[in-house]
């Protein structure tokens, strides 16, 4: 147990994703425990001048003073609170981390950086002004992140940036549409997902409800302009072929989309796939399909809960080329239950046979709730930790096959504090995953546990006063299917009054 005392509670989730980065599994209280005897007492406080942080347990005491600017005590007026802000949050976490690491000998590639979308510090460095070198400096001095991933997140944000810069406007938006079932649920899943088997009733009560969503969002959003479409979930293929249909059916009438419009959907499961669906989906005008193997070793894909085997997924994605789809990407994960090295390799080589237009690699992340994650001491010797090289090997063996990294993100307890990658080859990025990582855009979500995003000001994400983001406001549906059935109606008001309501400055 970990007791932290602090006047800064607003920095609360920075100071605990800190402390995750060296003891992943340990109970953290702040300012009071719950009688238990504590492993390290952990004392945070800041002046005009310097935070000071000291870390004592029974056998040692360390102690980190991390000097605040010149800046910090003359930035003074309003305009300047956000940057005096950020620096003391910073400072703080910089100290944690230097204490902790001496501490336990351990450190993380990407050093303080514990947020989900690292990319959006390098869109605001370049706001700033700063140049390639003033970048890198900062990132290796201020938040001690290694040179290797600096330069790999600014080069991802050049991308990103010449990618969808046409698309930043305040009236376009992206649609994504959730389909929460799956044929079983895979031992990592952490998703809205349930069973097909024995949920047949309820998959038609889902899509009534799902319709009534649909209509009512086409319509409060009528007059903007819609620039990508995304069905995810689950795995919408899980549908049968007459439901999928009906779907995208739905969608087509309700929404006016082009034919140059990006349109995905997650054929994710291989087990889902049929011709009849791939033909429907075609018939609808998606021309970017998702087919995910995670991995193609037979033995591993029992263990992780799939019921098919690698020569499926070969299979499927034959079918789907055969039919024309000229845009496939596929997700795959690193760091899985009796992975190892070869295991890694053999999947990004049948991968690369297959020759996709873009690869996902996913490093395993341990979610809360997931079948893994709660009987985990079953698994844990078959855990292989050097899923580093695994990784550094993906990357090595994709950029040389052609295919360059164009969007980036983190989890919580994601295997070797490391990231997930997207690569494509030039021209096959997916703008949806762009724009909903980094933000840049309103994404309006229809379906169970699925979360919509309103960006105002998106222009502010390259163009404004330094610090100054931005707004973004979330509206999360309910998770739970019955939830979102019975409530379907209460939802779908509250969602048009969110959207129809002035983003906030
Ligand atoms: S396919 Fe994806 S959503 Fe479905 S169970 Fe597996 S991880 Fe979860």
């Amino acid at each position: 147990m970990i007791k932290v005392v602090t006047d800064l509670i607003k920095y609360e989730l920075d100071i605990r994703a800190v402390i995750n980065l060296f003891y992943q599994n340990e109970k953290v209280y702040f300012n009071k425990d719950n009688g238990e005897e504590y492993d390290f007492l952990i004392e945070i406080s800041v002046d005009d001048k310097k935070v000071l942080v000291t870390i004592v347990s029974d056998a040692i005491k360390e102690t980190v003073t991390e000097n605040l600017s010149d800046d910090f005590r003359t930035n003074t007026c309003e305009d300047q609170l956000l940057l005096r802000n950020r620096e003391k949050k910073n400072k703080v976490k910089l100290g944690l981390y230097k204490g902790l690491s001496t501490i336990t000998g351990h450190s993380s590639k990407w050093g303080t950086l514990t947020g989900v979308r690292p990319t959006k510090l390098i869109f605001m460095a370049k706001k700033e002004g700063m140049n390639k070198e003033q970048i890198l400096r900062q990132f290796m001095d201020h938040y001690l992140c290694e040179e290797s991933k600096t330069r790999l997140i600014l080069e991802i944000a050049e991308y990103e940036y010449d990618k969808v810069e046409e698309y930043i406007d305040e009236d376009n938006y992206s649609l994504y549409v959730g389909i929460p079932f799956c044929p079983t649920t895979c031992l990592y899943c952490s998703f809205a997902s349930n069973p097909v088997g024995g949920n047949e009733q309820i998959i038609e009560e889902y899509l009534k409800a799902l319709y009534k969503e649909i209509e009512i969002t086409a319509e409060f959003m009528k007059g903007k302009k819609l620039i990508s479409l995304y069905i995810g979930g689950g795995t919408p293929t899980a549908l049968n072929a007459k439901q999928l249909e009906e779907l995208l059916n739905k969608i087509k009438t309700e929404f006016n989309y082009e034919a140059k419009n990006e349109y995905t959907v997650e054929a994710g499961r291989p087990d889902s796939i049929t011709l009849d669906k791939l033909k429907v989906l075609k018939k609808y005008g998606v021309n970017r399909i998702s087919i995910n193997p995670q991995v193609m070793d037979d033995d591993i894909l029992k263990v992780i809960g799939r019921h098919h085997r690698v020569l499926d997924i070969i299979d499927s994605f034959n079918m789907a080329r055969s039919i024309g789809f000229d845009n496939i990407n596929m997700d795959i994960i690193m760091g899985l239950p009796k992975q190892n090295m070869l295991a890694a390799e053999k999947t990004i080589k049948d991968i690369m046979n297959l020759n996709p237009e873009s690869i996902t690699v996913h490093t395993l992340a341990l979610k809360k709730n997931s079948a893994l994650t709660l009987a985990l001491s079953e698994y844990e010797n078959m855990l292989d930790e050097d899923v580093q090289s695994m990784t550094d090997m993906a990357f090595k063996e994709l950029r040389y096959d052609g295919y360059t990294p164009y969007y980036l993100y983190r989890q919580k307890n994601i295997a070797s504090h490391l990231e997930n990658i997207g690569y494509a080859k030039r021209g096959y990025e997916c703008i949806y995953n762009i724009l909903m990582m980094e933000e840049m855009q309103t994404i309006v979500a229809c379906g169970a546990g699925t979360i919509s995003k309103k960006v105002g000001n998106p222009r502010l994400i390259i163009e404004g006063k330094p610090g100054i983001m931005p707004s973004i406001e979330r509206y999360d549906n309910p998770r739970n299917l019955k939830d979102y059935i019975q409530r379907i109606d209460e939802i779908t008001d509250k969602k048009r009054h969110f959207f129809n309501s002035e983003s906030k400055d």
